[in-house]
């Protein structure tokens, strides 16, 4: 969102942040930047400010990235927040070690495998009935996230890492279309709840463009952690009010607009809350090209699903024909395997170069593969399948953001409340969205007989897409991205990295490039451009089409360049277009 340049001076000024340099960038919504001294791309001029405001000052990449983050969750609130998770990636540039935190929502403990099972009729609710309840919160991970990755590796406290935030979300920012639109295309739900309305629905109606939305009561809610710790979050008030609000919704006395659902409370209780623990799994690793990939492990499929299709890819061909059926392959196999709860040996069998080959040698040349595929078979040989499973679908929403220091340390971070807008309630009094993320859970088993890996259980982290992606060229960081957009995420990463390492494209035009996803359904689904540029090849092919969908994530990367510098890029169209920026030109 576009953050007034004059209140970005005060509002910095005020936070003791800033005083001459006034962020000449906020505001500056350029896709790409090139120079020294440290980068940030996110998909908000003002986060992208923040962030670089925070690695001028002397932070490190831990510190922007994480007051980039919590500036995200005031102007960027209907994609992600301190009400949702997400999985963050660090390059350590002294120990030369990537790392993870996996900051995923988890189930109640009381959750079932029937979680999502209607009682009345016994059938799965739909969707949008389970979205917006009580019932799809799950214990939000990113405040603990913030702390742990600034304790680990920043040089700020938490209390000043959301300080810039704090001071966006009481002065405003002014509201762009796609703010407005967000709030549009789910104002039935927004207008169920009397702290959702009050907040998104002035007067009734979305926000005019161009109107200042402020956001007091989350600013209050980052002072207070800021001033008191996490605890206040997860054993104090703010969590008393998350499990007031799961449990008995914040109805409005005079709904606006319509939806179709009774609202269902869930069963989050105080003590699901006080028991959330982060969790610190290895990265994924996979070669490609001599290049190292790291990515994020489970609850995560993104780091074996993009590490498995590149592996497919290079045991065939550099093109986007391989590219669609290493997708479509790496995709039966994740919705068959991976889950929570796979195993470690079944993870790094399905990122070995030796399944790579036993799923390559379906793929031909000449002719694209008919879908869905196969899953492969874990047990077999050659080019052994097992029995098809279910399309597995997610929603669209999430951010993602990538910074980089001048010591060369690096943070991939994506971070979601799962749907644009979450479960649509605002905590009463606190300012933050709720998320919807344990409708990644499969409500009902996909996989026909086997076992499926993503169903609900107490605990348990729903299954992910999200993909932040570093990669490592002889030790050193040579390219780091990610992107929002549910199962997307995962060919959107995959897509732009074929496109850089093996398209022959600079980065800025890897990420600009039409997008096509192929998720081992019947169809591609395309951007309309990508359809016009490359269909009738890929139609020679095969290839069939499903309807054009507009625009496929809003990704940002980084690519390290010789002698300390950076190109730093985000979207330049896609959710409006994103904010680059580096700490100097030269
Ligand atoms: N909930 C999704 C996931 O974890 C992300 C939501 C999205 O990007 O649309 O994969």
């Amino acid at each position: 969102m576009r953050f007034l340049p004059v209140l970005t001076v005060l509002s910095l000024t005020a936070a003791g942040l800033v005083v001459t340099s006034a962020p000449a960038l906020a505001g500056d919504r350029q896709p790409t930047a090139t120079g020294y001294g440290g980068a940030v791309a996110t998909v908000d001029p003002t986060a992208t400010a923040v962030g670089l405001e925070v690695l001028r000052r002397g932070g490190n990449a831990v510190d922007a990235a994480i007051a980039a983050a919590a500036t995200l969750g005031v102007t960027e609130p209907f994609s992600a927040g301190v009400g949702g998770g997400g999985f963050f990636v660090h390059y350590d540039a002294r120990t030369r070690k990537v790392s993870t935190i996996d900051g995923r929502e988890t189930a109640p403990a009381s959750a079932t495998e029937r979680y999502f099972i209607d009682p009345a009729d016994g059938l799965p609710y739909d969707f949008n009935e389970a979205r917006v309840s009580g019932l799809s919160t799950g214990v939000p991970g990113t405040v603990a996230t913030w702390e742990s990755a600034l304790n680990r590796w920043g040089t700020r406290s938490l209390a000043s890492a959301l300080r810039p935030a704090a001071e966006v979300a009481d002065r405003g920012f002014a509201v762009d279309a796609t703010f407005r639109q967000q709030i549009a295309d789910i104002q039935g739900a927004f207008g169920r709840f009397e702290s959702t309305k009050a907040l998104y629905l002035p007067g009734g109606a979305p926000p005019a463009v161009g109107t200042i939305q402020r956001n007091p009561d989350l600013a209050a809610t980052y002072r207070l952690i800021g001033r008191k710790g996490t605890g206040v979050f997860y054993r104090g008030a703010v969590a008393d009010d998350i499990v007031r609000t799961v449990q008995h919704p914040p109805l409005a006395a005079e709904p606006v607009g319509t939806w179709a659902y009774p609202i269902r409370p869930g069963v989050l209780t105080r003590s699901d809350l006080a028991g959330y623990r982060l969790r610190h799994p290895a990265p994924t690793r996979s070669d490609y090209r001599g290049l190292t990939v790291y990515g994020m492990s489970t609850p995560s499929s993104g780091g074996t699903a993009v590490g498995e299709a590149l592996n497919i890819i290079e045991a065939g061909q550099p093109t986007l024909h391989y590219y669609l059926e290493a997708s479509a392959l790496a995709f039966a196999d994740r919705n068959r395997y991976v889950g929570a709860y796979t195993a470690k040996p079944v993870l790094k069998k399905l990122i070995s170069d030796d399944w790579a080959e036993q799923r390559a040698c379906t793929i031909s040349p000449t002719t694209a593969l008919v879908k869905p595929v196969p899953p492969g078979d874990l047990t077999g040989t050659g080019c052994a399948t097992a029995t098809a499973g279910a399309k597995v679908e997610e929603g669209q929403s999430t951010t993602n953001l990538t910074v980089a220091d001048k010591w060369g340390n690096v943070v991939e971070y994506t971070f979601t409340i799962e749907a644009t807008g979450g479960n649509a309630m605002v905590v009463p009094g606190r300012g933050f969205l709720l998320n919807n993320e344990l409708t990644d859970f499969n409500f009902a088993p996909t996989q026909g007989t086997a076992p499926d890996p993503n169903l609900p259980g107490p605990g348990k982290r729903p299954r992910s897409s999200m993909s932040p992606t570093i990669v490592l060229k002889d030790g050193k960081p040579f390219l780091a991205l990610g992107s929002p957009g549910g199962a997307t995420i995962i060919t959107t990463v995959l897509q732009v990295l074929v496109n850089r390492i093996d398209l022959g494209m600079t980065l800025p035009e890897a990420l600009a490039a039409p997008r096509g996803s192929q998720r081992n359904s019947a169809g591609i689904q395309a951007e309309p451009a990508f359809r016009t540029r490359y269909g009738p090849d890929l139609t020679r092919l095969g290839h069939a089409f499903a309807a054009d969908v507009a625009e496929l994530g809003a990704a940002t990367a980084i690519e390290f360049t010789r002698g300390g510098g950076f190109i730093a890029v985000a979207e330049p169209v896609r959710r409006g277009g994103g904010a680059a920026a580096v700490v100097s030109r030269r």
